[in-house]
């Protein structure tokens, strides 16, 4: 991580910027004295002037996610578990998250508008699920490329009668590298062609073998059209969550993972979010990356507007200043200065950084400074 300036460098190890310059010019790296250094860079600097340097993002110094989870979490409760849907392309994804939905919430939406909220809640069993209903494989890379992570669970569709294909895999592969839990649901049985024990053995052979055949992954046999399976999905769901014992402290303040945003008419910026731990209020001021804001409402997947939400709650948050990236994580702050103080600090942070990136030395920088 790039930390720190040419010349605050050399300020340090009390050199001149050109000293530095010089050493790293040698090398064949061409720097100026704004540039930050790369840690690589420090390393030989380190090195070559015979100093010790421990290296540290300043951005740590600003990190609010880690003052947050520094915090301990005295009333931990259980807490539903979210699940994210990936697959090859036309499997069933969304079929299948349109049926869940429908055959669990289909009182609630009697008179009510739905409202996008990039997941939904379903109750089983008096125990509720979270389902991301954004474009799966995204907004998975997305968190994780953000070290956020959303989901609990993933699912992974695969059409029983076209098989194991190249973003059947992709998925898994993020999955696993994730280290986050997968059950297999086998879509689509209903087919005339579907051929669920081809899709098992064509998974066997990347390591991911069903249960019944020995392996670590429960198998589902669903379809989405006719509905028959989905029963037992959910169950499985339940049962791999309860052994994965989720947990959060819905008495605390909120964090929370952002999976879509969007500027919308009247409102401003728009996070759709989920709550992964604490209790998100009207009113609390909050921090997400750069921008920062003071909740003016939350609404609900069912259109509702609620006063607060907790753990593994998904919901469309108004009152940020701007739009925030997806896979951010929003945290709640003592105050508004507090929120806005850091927020500042952060983009200005993040500005240098674009700042020194796009700056090229060209030669007669170079002459100048050496
Ligand atoms: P996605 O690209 O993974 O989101 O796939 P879709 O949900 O859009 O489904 C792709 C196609 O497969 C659509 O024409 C669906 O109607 C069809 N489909 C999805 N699930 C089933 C199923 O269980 N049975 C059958 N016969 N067709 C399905
Ligand atoms: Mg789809």
């Amino acid at each position: 991580p790039e930390n720190v300036r040419v010349y605050e460098f050399a300020e340090k190890i009390g050199k001149t910027a050109g000293d530095v310059i010089k050493v790293l010019f040698a090398l064949g790296m061409m720097v100026t004295k704004n540039d930050f250094l790369s840690k690589d860079e420090i390393e030989i600097l380190a090195e070559e002037f015979g100093v010790e340097v421990t290296t540290m993002n300043p951005l740590d110094e600003l990190d609010y996610v880690q003052v947050y989870d520094a915090k301990p979490n005295e009333n931990l409760e259980e807490r539903p578990p979210v699940i994210t849907i990936m697959g090859h392309v036309d499997h069933g994804k969304t079929s299948l998250l349109d049926r869940i939905r429908s055959a669990k919430v289909a009182d609630k939406e009697a008179g009510g508008i739905t409202q996008h909220v990039g997941a939904y809640q379903i109750e089983k069993e008096g125990k509720k699920i979270t389902f991301v209903d954004t474009p799966g494989h995204e907004a998975f890379t997305e968190m994780r490329s953000r070290g956020a992570q959303a989901t609990d669970i993933v699912i992974i569709v695969v059409a029983a009668d076209d098989g194991v294909m190249p973003q059947t895999k992709e998925a898994i592969a993020h999955t696993k590298a994730a280290g986050v839990p997968m059950i297999v649901a086998i879509n689509k049985i209903d087919k005339p062609n579907a051929n669920p024990d081809n899709v098992k053995a064509q998974l066997a052979e990347i390591d991911v073998m069903a249960a019944d055949w020995g392996g670590e992954y429960e198998f589902v046999p669903v379809s989405a059209h006719s509905g028959e399976g989905i029963d037992e999905l959910l169950e499985t769901i339940l049962l791999q969550a309860e052994v994965m014992e989720l947990e959060a402290d819905p008495t605390r303040e909120a964090k929370a993972v952002v999976v879509e945003s969007s500027l919308e008419k009247g409102f401003g910026p728009v996070a759709n979010v989920i709550i992964k731990n604490g209790t998100l209020h009207v009113g609390d001021n909050v921090i997400v990356g750069t921008t920062y804001g003071r909740i003016r409402a939350i609404k609900l997947d069912d259109g509702s507007n609620v006063k607060e939400i907790g753990p593994s709650t998904p919901a469309a948050i108004v009152g940020l200043n701007e739009v925030p990236g997806a896979g951010e994580t929003l945290v709640v702050m003592e105050n508004e200065k507090e929120a806005r103080e850091l927020a500042e600090k952060r983009a200005e942070y993040e500005r240098a950084k674009q700042l020194s990136k796009s700056t090229k030395a060209s030669l007669e920088d170079l002459s100048a400074l050496i």
